[in-house]
């Protein structure tokens, strides 16, 4: 199914992201991840791609393939470019489609010191071949701007040229304070972009965790989280616990607020999609 068809006026589709183990047997050791998700019947469940190193993308494939496959669940591939060839990309177009898959998340991906993006320096240069390969292709958009980007109204404009090359919906990069989220859905309303925007959160489980990816993607820590931090310093496991609630509170109110989808960064912890999934049927919004 293509992802671009569930979002519908009046629902609000609730998504998983997943990523491929490392081990050695990525398809066996997500299998117990996916028979956990499954009943909580997502919309979709995408599985992120780790570019460099042989098997890689094939282990983000194998992984879909058995969410489809065995679980009936949708799922989407994500694909980078950077460093790419076109005759690499259709490579992995053609694994997808022998595979089954139907959707790709097209990404630049992060710089990779010594490989020039000499084919690919954009998403919006993988988007279209993605679509005229006959995927339903999506996008990723940043709340607060991308990390490498100073100019907030830039962002917002590489945001559109991802649209305007054929994104047919984009899913948020992490963010932990839904006014943000809610500034940059006008600005990007504003900006002409028409396409179901679905809004990512990932719970914060630890302060190495939380430190590592404010870093890597440039989100605020807003005042409650510090002080939640601060509270839980010798309380692991209470961190965790608030670390979910305030996530699961996230989402319920940009729920509210009648968003056009919401993701759920997993962590690969079914527990934590089941959390979100009770808070949002708790509130009625699923
Ligand atoms: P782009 O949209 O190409 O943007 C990259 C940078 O270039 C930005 O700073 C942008 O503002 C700038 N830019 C864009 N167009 C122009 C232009 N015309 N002129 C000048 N500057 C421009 N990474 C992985 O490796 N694997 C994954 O599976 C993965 N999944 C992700 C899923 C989501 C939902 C998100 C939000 C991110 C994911 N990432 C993943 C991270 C992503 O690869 C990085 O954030 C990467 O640095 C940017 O990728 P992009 O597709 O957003 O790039």
């Amino acid at each position: 199914m293509h992802i671009a068809k569930v979002y519908e006026p009046g629902k609000i589709p609730v998504s998983f992201e997943t990523f491929p183990p490392k081990g050695e047997m990525p398809v066996e050791e997500a299998r117990g991840l996916m028979a956990g998700l499954a009943p909580l019947n997502p919309a979709f469940v995408s599985v992120t791609y780790s570019a460099g190193g042989a098997g890689n993308s094939e282990r983000t494939v194998d992984v879909a393939k058995m969410g489809q496959d065995e679980f009936g669940l949708t799922c989407m591939a994500h694909l980078t470019c950077m460093g790419a060839t076109k005759e690499s990309v259709a490579r992995e177009f053609e694994r997808m489609r022998e595979a089954g898959i139907e959707n790709v998340l097209a990404l630049r991906g992060d710089k990779v010191p010594g490989r020039d993006a000499d084919v690919f320096h954009y998403a919006k240069d993988l988007i279209p071949l993605a679509r005229e390969a006959g995927f339903c292709v999506g996008a990723a958009a940043y709340p607060e701007g991308h990390v490498d980007c100073l100019d907030f109204d830039a962002s917002i404009r590489h945001l559109k040229e991802k649209q305007d090359a054929g994104a047919e919906f984009f899913v948020t990069q992490l963010f932990f304070e839904n006014d943000v989220a809610l500034r940059f859905l006008d600005a990007a309303r504003s900006a002409g972009i028409t396409v179901p925007i679905t809004f990512g959160i990932m719970p914060f489980m630890s302060k190495a965790q939380l430190t590592r990816m404010i870093f890597m993607c440039g989100a605020s820590l807003p005042s409650p989280i510090i002080k939640l931090l601060n509270h839980y310093e010798d309380d692991e496991e209470s961190l965790r616990q608030a670390g979910i609630e305030y996530a699961c509170n996230q989402f319920v109110e940009l729920g509210r607020e009648g968003v056009d989808g919401l993701h759920v960064y997993t962590m690969n912890r079914a527990d934590i999609a089941s959390a979100v999934m009770e808070a949002l049927r708790g509130a009625g919004i699923v």
